[in-house]
């Protein structure tokens, strides 16, 4: 079953049945999925779960339930996501819950992020998994609306944040920031939240979100955590779902290009031309492996530096068949 069915079943189901308010839905949804797909538990254990958590599938439903939390004196802590969750995503929740007392998890594949070219279609989906791990990790709402309710007929307004979205990824994805952007503004909007966590993991993104949020005097704390890595290095990453074992070894090749990077600079060189031709050999390691991007640049503005300093943000991305990747590393880290 999809997760547009398990929504909408649960939506209607909630009309139908009547549910008093603050039921928990999720129970529903996956008494629903896992009964129409048998779907268990992916640790495959039965441990108690102590509290609901609740799915919402419209902005109103998520808006009053943030401002009740907050009435309550709770600080509200936004996770936006785009689902196929990891140990990546996992972390930003475990993050939220210890800095905030009232966690909303969004999942949300967002068109307007994605090129026409791009993998919109067949980005990974696993809703009811997804589910099952934000209740286990103790979220307090899942907002999954639909692409219809983020963006009824008729929306024409975005945000954009000039210069830095058009840099590093932005060169090889017109108008990705501008979606992130633009949606990520509309889940604050919706969500109210004190802070925001984000992976540096998408360190461009970071940056967009950071300039975005200082040049609105939006009200929210934006909170960036780690790189989780597995354990031969992969950054994580729903994309990885789409490597199989030979690709999957290929993309290797990006964080140990990263490492090369660090360890000459740790090493003393500060050249930024020899560091990116040592990163650049590694790739040449893999012809399959196409370089999108490798630089060194300044983590707030994104432009390029030409001496590697503390602090610098060394950024990869790269193509492995047609599975883009990105990682990244902060120099002197
Ligand atoms: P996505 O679902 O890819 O849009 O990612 C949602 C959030 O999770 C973003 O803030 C990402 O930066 C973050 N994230 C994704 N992968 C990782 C990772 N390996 N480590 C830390 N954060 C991550």
């Amino acid at each position: 079953m999809s997760a547009a069915s398990v929504r909408w079943q649960v939506f209607r189901r909630r009309s139908l049945l009547r549910l008093e308010p603050r039921r928990s839905e999720l129970s529903l949804a996956l008494a629903l999925g896992m009964a129409m797909t048998n779907v268990s538990s992916p640790t495959g254990t039965a441990d108690p779960i102590s509290k609901h958590t609740q799915v919402l599938g419209t902005i109103a439903e998520t808006r009053a339930a943030g401002r009740a939390a907050r009435r309550a004196g709770q600080r509200v802590g936004v996770v936006p996501t785009m689902g196929a969750l990891h140990e990546g995503h996992l972390s930003l929740v475990r993050a939220a819950k210890a800095q905030s007392d009232f966690v909303i998890v969004t999942i949300f594949v967002n068109p307007l992020q994605f090129g026409p070219k791009e993998d919109l279609s067949k980005y990974p989906r696993t809703f009811e998994r997804d589910c099952t791990l934000l209740e286990k990790e103790g979220a307090d709402v899942i907002f999954a609306p639909s692409v219809e309710e983020m963006y009824p007929g008729g929306a024409v307004t975005y945000v954009k944040v000039e210069g830095l979205s058009d840099r590093l990824d932005g060169v090889s994805r017109p108008g990705h920031f501008r979606g992130v952007t633009t949606v990520v503004s509309k889940l604050f909007h919706i969500t109210e939240p004190d802070r925001a966590f984000f992976g540096q993991k998408d360190a461009a993104q970071v940056a967009v979100i950071k300039r975005m949020v200082r040049d609105l005097d939006m009200s929210v704390e934006i909170v960036v955590c780690p790189i989780v890595r597995e354990v031969d290095g992969l950054a994580m990453s729903s994309r990885n779902a789409y490597l199989n074992a030979t690709a999957r070894r290929q993309g290797l090749v990006l964080s140990r290009a990263l490492k090369r990077v660090e360890e000459m600079f740790r090493g003393g060189e500060r050249d930024v031309r020899l560091l990116l031709a040592a990163g650049e050999e590694e790739f040449r390691s893999e012809p399959d492996v196409r370089l999108d991007y490798l630089s060194i640049g300044d983590p707030d503005t994104l432009e390029p530096v030409e001496q590697a300093r503390h602090g610098a943000l060394v950024a990869v991305a790269a193509y492995v068949g047609t599975t883009r990747l990105i990682d990244n590393v902060i120099l002197g880290d």
